[in-house]
């Protein structure tokens, strides 16, 4: 018995479906303690968007670091903070006529979820907050009680109060608009949801199974959130930082949320960091009304504003744009080769859902990707989608060779009827 298993709670998750010992990174890669070198689709759950260690980065926490750079600094003002404020302000939101402040919460998605549940509470005076069926927005107990997943829910973890879970787009087959139920659920007094103070959405469900939602739906949604005085959060955690292509995932849809939430590769290099985005009218906070000990992470400042580099030119987008077309053709001539899964491609940018109709099937190939040394993970309420996340930087030949790793992983489970 190692000592993961010997020391480590039973809690572990991604040890167990990756069960080697890591121990360096470059790249699209990740290297075992053997020398072994893994492809990487799953890019720390959609915190690697960069790839590992980009060099840019590295060189420039190297000189941080050598220079005595201030690591900590709760929430003080420091160079490296100034850097990354302004270079946010002149390369994201300037060129996009975006108008948010800026506020730096506890360093996880989850963190940042909870800072933005209060504060619109806060700011509306309501309790009530509409979330969506199949939504994951952390785990934390604010978080945990607008995430819909059972998994993560538990009957005696009794903080699932004010939250009221609508359909999300095509929850109801294709025909039907689910705004539609929104809206009426609004109009009506006595439809039993009261009115909330913000409706929090992903444009993309990553963890619900690469749901994505359609540009007519997230319009019709901003619509109703404004004809009914509702914030419009949203939780851009996991496909923001151009997972879909732009910087931010709404940004296609032509919609304006009311806050936004960025963790994962907001930090760049995998460094923790979390933010909340606010119409400047929304920042109500008091002075000192919402803190906490790691807001300053100065490191993560530093490989972030290295990182908004990237979106500089839309040079990146480009590529995103062009790697996502490649990786749709590439899972559709999968879905194909293999009918009789029954398997259904989607998603948008370079992230993709390949949806299984048997779960052990789905679970059967990602271990045998694992096995041909790639690292990719299931999703969705049954685990019966495989995710994938390549590094936004990968070359379109690393790419073809990853497809080619899950056509054979999922070739590899038909020889054999699979155990779940
Ligand atoms: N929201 C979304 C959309 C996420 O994907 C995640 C993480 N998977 C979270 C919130 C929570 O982030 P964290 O795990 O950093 O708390």
């Amino acid at each position: 018995m190692n000592v993961f298993q010997r020391r480590e709670s039973e809690v572990r998750s991604y040890v167990r479906s990756f069960p080697v010992v890591f121990e360096r990174a470059s790249g699209c890669h990740l290297y075992d303690r053997e020398g072994r070198a893994y492809l990487d689709f799953f890019c720390g759950a959609g915190a690697l968007n960069y790839g590992h260690n980009p060099d840019g980065m590295k060189q420039a926490l190297i000189r941080y670091l050598q220079e005595d750079g201030v690591a900590h600094s709760l929430d003080m003002a420091t160079v490296a903070k100034q850097r990354f404020l302004e270079r946010f302000e002149s390369v994201i939101l300037q060129p996009r006529r975006l108008d948010y402040k800026v506020q730096f919460t506890a360093p996880t998605g989850t963190n940042a979820v909870e800072a933005a549940l209060k504060l619109a509470r806060k700011v509306k005076g309501r309790g009530n907050v509409i979330a969506f069926s199949q939504g994951y927005h952390g785990l934390s107990a604010g978080a945990l009680a607008i995430t819909a997943n059972q998994h993560y829910r538990h009957e005696s973890w009794i903080n699932r109060l004010n939250v009221s879970f609508l359909p999300y787009d095509g929850y109801l087959g294709a025909g039907v608009n689910t705004i539609d139920y929104l809206r009426k659920t609004l109009e009506d007094t006595s439809s039993g949801v009261d009115k909330p103070a913000a409706v929090i959405v992903e444009t993309v469900q990553a963890e619900g199974g690469v749901n994505v939602a359609a540009k007519r739906w997230l319009q019709d949604l901003a619509a109703v959130c404004r004809d009914h005085d509702i914030l419009l959060l949203v939780d851009d955690i996991q496909v923001g930082c151009g997972r879909t292509g732009p910087f931010f995932s709404f940004e296609s849809a032509g919609i304006v949320p009311d806050m936004v939430i960025l963790s994962k590769s907001i930090g760049g290099y995998g460094l923790p960091m979390a933010l909340v985005l606010l119409r400047p009218e929304l920042d109500q906070w008091k002075p000192g009304e919402h803190t906490g000990t790691f807001r300053g992470n100065n490191l993560a400042f530093v490989a972030a504003s290295e990182a908004l580099r990237h979106w500089e030119t839309p040079d990146l987008a480009a590529a995103v744009a062009a790697r996502g077309r490649e990786l749709e053709a590439g899972l559709r001539a999968i879905a194909a080769e293999f009918s009789e899964l029954g398997a259904k491609v989607r998603g948008t940018g370079l992230i993709y859902g390949l949806e299984f109709a048997d779960p052990a099937r789905c679970a059967a190939s990602a271990r045998a990707a694992f096995a041909r040394s790639l690292i990719i993970e299931v999703c969705g309420s049954r685990k019966n989608v495989l995710k994938f996340l390549p590094p936004l930087v990968i070359d379109a030949a690393t790419l073809a060779r990853g497809l080619g790793l899950v056509r054979e992983a999922i070739q590899s489970t038909l020889a054999a009827p699979v155990s779940p």
